[in-house]
């Protein structure tokens, strides 16, 4: 096969585009992907129990994107599933994100009345405030309940989850948290919200099946492709067509500028043999343990079996080759380090780039699909 595009990765941003292009533009294209499966950080598989494990921790599917779900809903079949999740905060199971619910949960009737008249008196009812906006209310009560807020859920889990210290967090920045006015324990308010029925796994190997799309499993982009005098070269020879790039602009780059930053995870998973570990897919432990949170994937992927798998995460830093880039580290100077890798980029006219390791942004899979969409759309239709 002429091969007359390269798509680099083939997690959703790769698998998409890369699907698009074949379906569509009837181009012949080559996906080279450095891990040994498909689908990225969304991979998961079947255990020995037969539930279903999110290998890189735990996926929900939610969006208010139709054309995303249409597009979805060709590659398998999915089944409605709503998050929760529970904090564990006082030594109580709450509803996250923190909601009238969880203020009756952790204060004495009396007060959580009071708390509950004064939000209505002043917000709508499913109005989301930040922490920080009721952290400079005129109202003392209110301040007391954010302030709770902030220490109790936000404050330390921040701290875990980044490897800094309370003191280095700058609460005028951060406090994004949101107290919901509500009594909708959901986590995602989104139109859609599912989960794919056999994992996201099969969703992404029926888009790279078809006959033009030829896929190359444990290969780096280093292996097939080499950049020389702003050209591209494929097994050596000189490639005129595409190369769409999703993985990280530094290895591209060969870290000339240096590694982009990232923070990752120590993922620990475990076998329990019970039915159920905890009543919540997801429960946060913000100021216990030195582990974020535990997944329990029996409650994403219903399983009939005796046993249950649970995965605690531990944050780590991130060791190039070691361990997965999960977040990227937003400060000025990470920021202006990517610049100038883009700015290679632009000078580079067959290179495409996206994804959320080629953009160096946290993307959901809703947005990275839509992405997809629109680079398809803009730069290769
Ligand atoms: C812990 C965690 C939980 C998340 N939970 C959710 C959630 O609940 N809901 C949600 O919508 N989103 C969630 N996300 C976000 C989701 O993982 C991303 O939106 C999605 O993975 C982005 O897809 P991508 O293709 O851009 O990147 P990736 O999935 O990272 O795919 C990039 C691929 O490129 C390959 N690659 C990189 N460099 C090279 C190279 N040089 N040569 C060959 N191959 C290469 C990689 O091996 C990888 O397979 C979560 C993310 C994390 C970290």
């Amino acid at each position: 096969m002429k091969i007359d595009t390269v798509v680099v990765g083939s997690g959703f941003s790769g698998s998409v585009i890369a699907n698009l292009l074949a379906l569509r533009e009837n181009r012949r294209v080559l996906v080279v992907e450095k891990s040994n499966h498909v689908g990225g950080n969304c991979y998961d598989y079947r255990d020995k129990n037969s539930i279903i494990i999110h290998k890189y921790g735990p996926h929900l599917f939610h969006t208010d994107y139709k054309d995303v779900v249409d597009f979805l809903e060709q590659f398998g079949e999915f089944e409605p599933y709503q998050h929760r999740v529970l904090g564990f905060i006082d030594g109580k199971y709450v509803p996250l994100p923190f909601n009238l619910n969880s203020i009756y949960e952790l204060f004495s009737p009396a007060l959580a009345t009071k708390f509950e008249e004064k939000l209505l008196k002043n917000f709508e009812y499913g109005a989301k405030i930040p922490v920080l906006e009721l952290l400079e209310s005129d109202d003392e009560d209110l301040r007391f309940l954010a302030e709770f807020v902030y220490e109790k859920v936000f404050l330390n889990y921040t701290v875990k989850q980044w490897g800094v210290k309370p003191d280095e967090i700058d609460k005028s920045v951060t406090a994004r948290v949101p107290i919901v006015v509500s009594r909708d324990d959901r986590y995602f308010h989104d139109r859609y919200q599912f989960v794919p029925k056999e994992g996201y796994t099969q969703i992404i190997q029926n888009m790279l099946n078809h006959p033009n799309i030829k896929l190359m499993l444990q290969t780096n982009y280093h292996d097939v492709c080499e950049l020389k005098d702003d050209n591209f070269y494929l097994f050596g020879k000189k490639f005129d067509g595409k190369v769409i790039y999703t993985g990280g602009l530094d290895e591209l780059f060969k870290y000339e500028f240096g590694e982009l930053p990232y923070r990752s995870l120590n993922l620990v998973f475990q076998e329990k043999d019970v039915q159920y570990y905890q009543k919540a897919s997801v429960v946060n432990y913000p100021n216990s343990y030195d582990f974020t949170r535990i997944t329990e994937f029996k409650h994403i992927h219903p399983a009939h079996c005796n046993k249950s798998i649970i995965l605690k995460e531990y944050p780590q830093e991130h060791k190039t080759d070691e361990n997965i880039p999960y977040y990227p580290i937003l400060v000025d100077e990470n920021l202006k380090k990517y610049e100038k890798y883009r700015e290679k980029v632009k000078s580079l006219k067959n290179l495409v780039v996206f994804g959320r390791l080629a953009e160096y942004r946290y993307f959901d899979m809703d947005d990275v699909i839509k992405r997809a969409f629109e680079i398809y759309e803009s730069e290769l239709m």
